[in-house]
């Protein structure tokens, strides 16, 4: 008998985690990489969120919490929601779980049935399409491409809907492309989803304060949304978290209920320290950590103007994340220092092997003509990895 379930063997590796593995193995072997693969914040988490939780420590939080979070959590979510999304919701509405990734793992479980379909406009991020095909639903992909920012349109949005479809997910500002729906372009996507009162949509807003374009629009603000929409949020990227393993939904009562169902079989709540010191960080203001934002955009607009230097990278101008995600199909077919270009894949693996510098390949992402190139690096970082891949590129 096969001993790994078929469930495991048609998963694909989190290419993401991949490229950061790899990396960190060629680090081992004393190659001096520079990762761009990873989107991780390269500050420390802020101190007043440690202090939090090195309190929660000495006040013996020790035990279980329950299964979807702590009650004062979820005050503090609460309040988030209403502050920064004017979102209303109750505590039965919130379940907070071990990252946003597991938020993304329980709404699929307990929403997809076999051969649901679910929309995901291209790029989208890695680990969507695994997460719904896990669950035995089919991702259906939306191209998009520059030209509209990356962003998907009221037409191919309506153009993608069939009988099967019971979910759209989509993150905004966008991981890989950066790309920031604004509320004219959330709205038209309202106006064709209010036809179709039965699809559910995943509204992944864990970039929300890292926007250098101002105003994040949720989705779930409009009033005919609102009932059919789980805004996914954490505070891996905002706060310098990504370790802690904290994110959160907001959502209809029934899929929270739900979501703490399936978590309580398989996780329990998640780790209580974290969830302490993240009361912590909700509670204060946006602005504690607007110093993070500020050094991205400072980044952002440097690599892109270090990349403008390079033939044959297209970029958009990310509003939002921490990531570049040019078009590199320009290389396909040419041959460099011997090795023959086919695909955004043999691309990355050249600039890891020849430039010592990690990035992602974007068939991950669904885009099969682009890398991801996250700049959540110093500037010193930035500036020698774009001058060792300009070196090995000509
Ligand atoms: N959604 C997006 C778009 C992300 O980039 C990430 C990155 N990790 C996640 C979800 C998962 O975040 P978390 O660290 O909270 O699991
Ligand atoms: N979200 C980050 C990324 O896209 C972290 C890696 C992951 O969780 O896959 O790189």
């Amino acid at each position: 008998m096969q001993l790994l379930s078929d469930r495991i063997l048609n998963m694909a590796t989190s290419a993401t985690l991949a490229m950061a593995a790899k990396a960190r193995e060629l680090r081992g072997e004393g190659k001096d990489i520079i990762g761009l693969s990873l989107g991780e914040p390269d500050f420390n988490t802020p101190d007043f969120i440690k202090q939090a939780a090195i309190q929660a420590i000495n006040d013996n939080y020790n035990s279980y919490s329950p299964v979807d979070g702590y009650g004062d959590l979820k005050e503090a979510i609460i309040t988030k929601f209403k502050r920064d999304n004017n979102l209303t919701y109750t505590p039965t509405q919130i379940v907070v779980s071990t990252g946003a990734k597991q938020c993304l793992a329980n709404v699929a479980s307990v929403m997809i049935n076999k051969h649901d379909e679910v929309i995901l406009p291209c790029p989208y991020w890695v680990s969507y399409a695994d997460i719904v095909k896990l669950n035995d639903g089919i991702p259906v992909e939306v191209k998009t491409t520059i030209d509209t920012d990356f962003k998907m349109t009221a037409s191919q949005l309506e153009a993608a809907i069939t009988p099967k479809t019971k979910m759209l997910w989509f993150s905004s500002p966008c991981n890989p492309s950066g790309s920031v729906y604004n509320r004219t372009e959330l709205k038209a996507l309202v106006d064709v989803l209010v036809k179709y009162p039965n699809i559910y949509v995943v509204s992944d807003e864990i970039y929300e304060h890292i926007n250098y374009a101002g105003g994040h629009a949720s989705i779930a603000e409009f009033d005919e949304m609102y009932d059919r929409t789980i805004t996914v949020n954490g505070v891996s990227k905002a706060f310098a978290m990504t370790g802690w393993r904290i994110g959160y939904i907001g959502a209809p009562e029934k899929i929270a209920r739900a979501c703490n169902k399936m978590q309580g079989q398989i996780t329990s709540g998640a780790n209580c320290i974290a969830q302490r010191a993240v009361i912590t960080a909700l509670n204060e203001s946006p602005s504690r950590v607007q110093y993070m934002i500020d050094e991205f955009k400072i980044r952002r607009d440097l690599i892109l103007d270090l990349l403008s230097d390079i033939d044959g990278f297209k970029t958009n101008t990310p509003d939002g994340a921490f990531y570049v995600f040019p078009n590199i199909s320009y290389y396909f077919g040419k041959t460099l220092r011997g090795k023959t270009i086919n695909n955004a894949s043999d691309f990355s693996m050249y600039l890891l092997e020849e430039a010592l510098v990690a990035t992602v390949d974007g068939e991950a992402f669904g885009n099969p003509d682009c890398i991801r190139i996250s700049y959540a690096a110093s500037q010193e970082q930035i500036k020698e990895a774009i001058k060792r891949i300009k070196a090995v590129l000509v």
